[in-house]
């Protein structure tokens, strides 16, 4: 079982990287990264001037090979629930498919000078809770576990790359019950 990084558009190596390692290193399934799929123009809404969250995992869930554990699209655009003002980043719980945006994870973009460290910190972090959320784990309490859930950038800085040990086992757990049976219904978690 493989997991696909899709970057949208073109997207640093160094970002693509990172997030293959990351999650590698914490859920211990191969990563491999694909070559680019379209910039999410057809996402695009004109009233938000910001990009409809869902349309992208509808459109990158067609993408995902069938032998895959799941895909994780990178993007720079910023990305928006109708209900939520941005997110940083959306999956289907149980599911195949997430997207992660880049955008307001910037330092530049939260008035912090550049740092590319913070940057990719972010990254890692924000994508390893997004596969978490894939593989059915929900939110967690721990406020240092990587499954809590972040509404600003300060909440993504105080937790830690990584899962507690109760959502590392559930980690563990729906692994290796997807390797035992086929996928299971799902439904959208940001
Ligand atoms: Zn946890
Ligand atoms: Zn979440």
């Amino acid at each position: 079982m493989k997991l696909y990084i899709a970057p949208l558009g073109t997207v640093d190596e160094r970002v693509l990287a990172r997030i293959c390692e990351v999650i590698e290193e914490q859920v211990g399934v191969e990563c491999a990264t694909m070559s680019p799929l379209e910039n999410p123009r057809y996402a695009y809404d004109e009233r938000r001037c910001q990009y409809d969250c869902k349309a992208v995992l509808e459109r990158i869930k067609k993408k995902c090979p069938e032998d895959a554990l799941g895909i994780l699209g990178v993007t720079h655009v910023d990305l928006f629930l109708p209900v939520l003002k941005y997110v940083f980043g959306m999956s289907e719980v149980g599911g195949k498919c997430a997207a992660i945006s880049l955008y307001r994870l910037r330092p530049e973009f939260n008035e912090e000078g550049p740092d590319e460290e913070k940057l990719l910190k972010r990254v890692e972090k924000t994508a390893l809770h997004e596969i978490g959320h894939i593989l059915g784990v929900t939110h967690c309490r721990d406020p240092r576990c990587v499954m809590r859930a972040s509404t600003t950038v300060e909440h993504t800085d105080a937790k830690e790359p990584r899962f507690c040990p109760s959502c590392k086992e559930l980690v563990r757990w729906e692994l290796r019950l997807r390797s035992l049976e086929g996928k299971r219904p799902s439904v959208p978690r940001k």
